[in-house]
Parts: structure tokens; sequence; C-alpha cells
């Protein structure tokens, strides 16, 4: 709650202004029993009618005071509501941008998203109802009380017997309730997770014919879901038609005593029909005040998951390692990295690479070649070594900085929906001529061109409007058209036709000599030429040096070159 208060605060005016128009309106419906009493009681039994008239007259400017407040008011606190969600979501978003790749690990991208969305939504309806709810309630409860006693003592006594009852009622109820509303909440988060999944694997989904075993993976989540809601639901809903019999048996009782009172002379009819006004005031206060405390008790959930992101401490800090003497623009040295902290997923891997020069990087699935990347990166932080770029550590450089030394395609990396032109942009500013030359390198304008907007045209969400080729060849243009001092090719090769990957490498070598690269590939014809080329098994290097050295002296590589040669040759 802590880190919402901020979000609150700017608008301190409009809500005390809004409390004040609240309280005028509810201090005005107080009055509305105790003017009728008035006129029953004292006015009536007189005959005056200009003076019925006079306090009819007052009765309606009462109300319509108490009916334009209230509305002023609530549309003042819908406003308040909305202006905070918005700050908190603009910057919960934010947030989530900066957060480091750990932090993102740890909160999970689900649970990122329920945040963002039914999260706040909570939080908007619980800012909305303490400032329609929280003020209102309390007042009609206190000050119908009082006057409640002030007309007559003895009846309030009889109301005054039935709200330990009615409290101890609510109480247990809500105690029952809320708790199964957090169960509700991560059952909404399961169900989340359970459509995210589905949505981004359909295509696998469908081609594997798991279609009815993902419906029955839903079903169960959407089960859950109801299940859960259905007993929060019926226990919380328990609360009305407890509450109504408190009230039928209050109002029943009070007739009764009343009548008597009335018989014997001690009370006035006026003031019985008052009384019961204010009974029925204050126990539909009472059944606020319920309600103002499960929605509190969800909001405030979900403020402490809003909040824990937004006292996250997001991008890894600026650490002040001093640099290194060296003539070789990117160096690891003896770098191990766990991504859990318990088995290490790197392990001592050294290499260091000069300007223009290119590392290659192969092994199995799972051997820590993207882990290589993200620590160059330094998307994570190494457990143990340094990495340099140009001798200076990369945990000393400025996150911008250090971000705009990339040129990237990230192992299934992903297009907006937007046009190619802006996909391959990226909000650089790039010229018409940096973009196509990046496009022609990357072989992707053949097939741009040949399109009716050309880079003009649209794409739709996740690039899904394009074949697998052509969506690496749009990555490959973002990833040169910054002309970056460094390249990273995760991957990014493996949907394209090895001759177009032939053409890509020679591009890469006339246009970017100047620029480091990094490829990753599963094929050998994609790193053959690399200065450098490093064979991981289980995060360990178990071979270095070029094609031909690793031909003599890495059986592992050998064996994979000479399946996939087939016994021929390359290219
Ligand atoms: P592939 O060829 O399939 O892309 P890779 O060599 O790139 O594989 P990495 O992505 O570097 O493999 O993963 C190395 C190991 O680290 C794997 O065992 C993987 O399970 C683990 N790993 C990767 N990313 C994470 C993460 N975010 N959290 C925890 N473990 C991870
Ligand atoms: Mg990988």
């Amino acid at each position: 709650m802590k880190k919402i208060f901020p979000y609150i605060k700017p608008q301190f005016f409009a809500i005390i202004m809004g409390l004040t128009i609240k309280f005028i309106g509810t201090i005005m419906d107080l009055f509305l029993p105790y003017i009728l009493a008035h006129i029953i009681d004292d006015v009536v039994p007189t005959g005056n009618i200009n003076e019925v008239y006079f306090w009819g007259f007052v009765m309606l400017i009462v109300s319509a005071i108490a009916l334009i407040g209230n509305i002023v008011a609530n549309r003042m606190a819908a406003k308040v509501a909305r202006n905070a969600t918005r700050a908190i979501r603009h910057d919960l978003f934010t947030k989530i941008s900066y957060l480091s790749s750990s932090e993102i690990d740890s909160f999970t991208i689900p649970s990122l998203e329920a945040r963002l969305t039914s999260d706040t939504y909570h939080l908007h309806h619980m800012i909305g109802m303490m400032q329609r709810m929280g003020v209102r309630a309390p007042i009609l409860l206190i000050g119908g009380l009082i006057i409640a006693f002030s007309l007559e003592p003895v009846l309030a006594l009889v109301l005054l017997c039935l709200l330990p009852f009615m409290g101890y009622s609510v109480w247990t109820i809500s105690r029952k309730g809320v708790p199964l509303y957090s169960s509700l909440q991560a059952s909404v988060d399961n169900m989340i997770r359970a459509v995210r999944e589905h949505a981004s694997g359909i295509r696998v989904i469908k081609a594997l014919s798991k279609v009815e075993y993902e419906k029955e993976r839903f079903d169960k989540a959407n089960r859950d879901v109801v299940k859960n809601e259905k007993r929060a639901g019926l226990t919380m809903a328990l609360t009305n038609p407890v509450m109504n019999i408190f009230l039928n048996m209050g109002l029943t009782l009070v007739i009764l005593v009343g009548a008597y009172r009335v018989n014997a002379g001690v009370s006035e009819t006026g003031k019985i029909i008052a009384f019961l006004s204010y009974f029925t005031i204050i126990l539909n206060a009472m059944m606020s005040i319920t309600r103002i405390f499960v929605m509190t008790s969800k909001g405030s959930a979900s403020a402490k998951r809003i909040g824990d992101v937004l006292s996250s401490p997001g991008n890894l800090p600026i650490m002040a390692d001093g640099p290194i003497k060296t003539n070789a623009h990117i160096v690891f040295d003896d770098v191990t990295f766990s991504y859990n902290k318990k088995k290490d997923n790197i392990k001592n891997i050294s290499f260091s690479l000069k300007k223009g020069e290119t590392l290659g990087i192969i092994g199995a699935t799972g051997s820590g070649k993207s882990t290589v990347i993200n620590l160059l990166m330094r998307l994570y932080d190494a457990d143990t070594g340094k990495i340099y770029i140009n001798g200076e550590s990369v945990r000393s450089i400025p996150h911008e900085k250090l971000h705009k030394m990339f040129g990237t395609v990230f192992q299934g990396d992903v297009l907006f929906a937007d046009t190619i032109r802006n996909n391959i942009d990226f909000g650089r500013n790039l010229t018409d001529g940096q973009i196509e030359s990046a496009a022609k390198h990357a072989c992707a304008f053949e097939f741009i061109d040949a399109l009716p907007d050309k880079f003009g045209h649209m794409l739709t969400g996740k690039g899904a409007n394009l074949s697998g080729g052509q969506k690496q060849r749009v990555l490959l243009a973002r990833a040169f058209a910054g002309g970056n001092d460094i390249l990273i090719l995760d991957d990014s090769s493996s949907a394209l036709d090895y001759k177009t990957d032939a053409t890509l490498r020679k591009n890469i070598k006339e246009n970017y000599s100047d620029t480091t690269s990094i490829i990753i590939a599963q094929r050998i014809s994609s790193i053959r030429h690399a200065d450098l080329i490093l064979m991981l098994d289980e995060g360990e290097i178990i071979g270095r040096g070029t094609h031909d050295d690793l031909m003599k002296n890495c059986p592992a590589y050998k064996e994979i070159a000479e399946t996939q040669m087939g016994g021929g040759h390359f290219e």
C-alpha cells in the first residue's frame, strides 16, 4: 500500500473536495427521516397546511442536495480512481520494461500480465469504493445511531441488542470469505497462464493434434476459477440474507415495542416511523462496511502484488569495475554463471575477439550458447569472471550505451504488429537509405519489394503473416540497420535455405567487416568461416579454434560436420 499512496497524493485536493461534498450529501440524507417525524408529530396535529407545505418543501430541497451531492462526489471519486490507476498502470508498464531478466524470471510473465490488468482493476475499484463508501457508511452508521438514540432511547436499545449479533455474523462470514478471494486470484493467474500458453503454441498444438488435451487443460483451469468464485461468492452472499433476517426481526421488535409505547402515550407515531428509517439506514451502512472490507482486502492484496513489482530494483546496478589494457574488442575472462544458482549453466568460459572478427558458437541444445550472449549483453551478471568490451567491464558501462553497441537477432525474436519499415527501424529514426540497404544485406529486399505496399506492408502480431524465412530476414535487417559495433545472431539463419545463408554470410563479410560478429548456429556451414569457433557441451568449452583446428582436434565437432556434410563438401 505504501507504494500506491504517492499516486493518490497528487489528487489530495480533489479527494478532500469530493469527501466534503459527500459528507454534506450524507448528512442531508440523515436529516430526511428526522424532518418527516417533525411533520407527523408536531406539524400535522396543528392542522396548519401551509406549514406542512413548507416542511415538505424543505424535505424536497434536502433530498435534492443529498442526491446532487452524492452524484457529484461519486463522479469526482471515479475521476480520482481513474487518474490514479492510469498513472499506476503507466509506471508499472514502464517498470516492467526495465526489470532485469532474472526479475522477470522470478515474477513470471503471466503473473506480470495479471498484475498489469486484473490487479490494477481491483485497485481501481478499491480507490473508487473507498471514496464513495468510506465516508458515507461510517457517517450513516454513527450519525444514524446518534439520531436514533436522541429520538427514542428505548427503541435504540432494541437496535443496540441486535448490533453485536450482526457484527459477529458479518465478521465470521468475512473471515471465511476474504481468504477465498485470494485463492480465486491465484486460480485466475493460472487460467491466464493456460490461455497464454495456448495462444502462443496454437500451431504446434494443432500440428500435434493436441487440441483435445489443451481443451481439457483449459477446462480444468476454468473449472477451478468457477469453483473458487462459487465458494467465495456463496460465502459472501450469506451476508445479505443474514442481515435481512436481523433487519426484519429488528423491524418487528421495533413495531411491537413502538406500538406499546405509542399506546401508553410515551412515544409518537412519527418518531416510530422515523426510527424505522434510521434502523434501515444503520443496517445498510453495516452492509456497506462489510463490502468495503471485502473490497479492501482484495484491493490491498493487489496493491501488494503491484507494489512488489514497483519496488523491485530493476536494471542491474552499474559497478565500478576497473578497465583492463587490451587490444581485443570482446574479452570473456573465466566466466561462470548459473540461472538458479544451483547448477552452473556455463563454466569457465574464456575467449577474446579482435574488432571485426567473427566468433561462431555451436553445441547441443541447452549447452549454454544463448547464455554466453545473455551475459555479454548483461541481461544477467556473471557469477564469477569478467566480461570486457574495449577493455571496459560490461558491468561498468551504462545500460543505454551498452545496448546501443549491439545489433541483435535473439533466438525466437518477435516482430510487432506494425509496418515492415517500422519493424526494421525500431524507433531509431533511421533513413530510408539505411533501411533499404539493411534489407538488401539481409536478403529481405526482394520479397519486400514484391509486396504491394513494399516497406509499408503491415505485419500482424508476431509477424504471423510472414513465412519463417521472411521473418528471419526482416529480423536480420533490423539487426544490421543500426550499424552497431557488435552483431549477434542467435540461431537466426535456421529458416534460411543454404544458398541464402551463404549469400548472407558474404554480405556480412563485405559490408560489415568492421563489425565484430557472434554467430550461434546449428549448422556448421553457418560458422565454418569464423575466426574462432567454440564448441560447447553442458556449459563447457570442449573445442576451440578454426574449423580446420576443430576438425583435427575435436571429435564431437568432426562428427557433427560429417553428419551435416553427408560425406560431401560445404556450400
Ligand atoms: P538452444 O540451442 O536450444 O538454443 P542454448 O545452447 O542456447 O540452447 P541456453 O539457452 O544457453 O542453451 O540454456 C542453457 C541452460 O540454461 C539450459 O539448461 C536451460 O535450461 C537453462 N536456462 C536458460 N534460460 C534460463 C532461464 N531464464 N532460467 C533458468 N534456466 C535457464
Ligand atoms: Mg539458445
